[in-house]
């Protein structure tokens, strides 16, 4: 299996996607703002770094990202990148890098949904910090609001899931990561899906994106 990048707006539903695949096929979900999020609760040198640009909603500086993820790469499973690359400076340091190690270069996946839908999945989002697990209290709900539906443990809300900073990266994602979608075009290596259907029917749309729809899941 081919590395994979989930390319879309804060909300678009890449978090969601990616614990799908990674049960059913055994990916490995690389979340940069969950590996960001960690560094921060673990209080290391990059997560005191990163902290002022995550609540302001603005990106974190490109050789901090770049140097974290290829700190996080190697290993013979196949990759879901969610969050990253966020800007072309980091799809050219993926690139180079994933073909240094003889990996290839990775297939991109384009969420297109309009900007009107975001700011409601992402008011609605609780997830699980433990494991990535993502809910919304209006179109995913757990059984019992705040708590996990597996581990039984309590689900939180972001504080960068508020109206401001909301405006604030999806501003940022338009004018920083838009980009992308001619970056991965341009090479031939972007396919796009209708990220406003529900889960179901965006994960159906994945599987035939990526050409999974016979291979051998769980
Ligand atoms: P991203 O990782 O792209 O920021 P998430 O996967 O965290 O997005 O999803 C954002 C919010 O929207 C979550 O609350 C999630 O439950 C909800 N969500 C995800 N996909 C869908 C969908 N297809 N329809 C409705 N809500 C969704
Ligand atoms: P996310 O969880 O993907 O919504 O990311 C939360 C925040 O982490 C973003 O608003 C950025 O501040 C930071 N971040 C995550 N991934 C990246 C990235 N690839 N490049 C720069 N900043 C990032």
């Amino acid at each position: 299996m081919v590395d994979i990048v989930l390319l879309g707006a804060p909300g678009a539903g890449k978090g969601t996607q990616a614990q799908i695949l990674q049960k059913r096929f055994g990916y490995r979900q690389i979340s940069t703002g969950d590996l960001l999020r960690r560094h921060r609760a673990d209080g290391t040198a990059l997560g005191k770094d990163a902290e002022g640009y995550m609540q302001r909603g603005e990106l974190v500086p490109d050789d901090l990202i770049i140097k974290m993820v290829e700190g996080e790469l190697g290993g013979g499973q196949a990759v879901l990148f969610d969050g990253f690359p966020r800007t072309v400076a980091q799809a050219e340091a993926l690139d180079a890098f994933l073909d240094a190690s003889g990996r290839g270069k990775p297939l991109a996946v384009y969420f297109n949904i309009a900007r009107a839908l975001l700011e409601d999945r992402l008011l609605g989002r609780w997830t699980n910090p433990r494991n990535g697990r993502v809910y919304n209290e209006k179109y995913d709900p757990p059984k019992t609001l705040g708590i996990d539906d597996e581990d039984g443990g309590p689900l939180v809300q972001r504080d960068d899931d508020k109206p401001g900073t909301i405006a604030k990266r999806l501003d940022v994602f338009e004018a920083q990561t838009m980009p992308l979608v001619q970056y991965y075009a341009h090479a031939g290596r972007l396919d796009e899906i209708d990220a406003a259907a529900p889960v179901d029917a965006v994960a159906h749309q994945l599987l035939h994106a990526l050409d999974l729809e016979h291979a051998h899941g769980s």
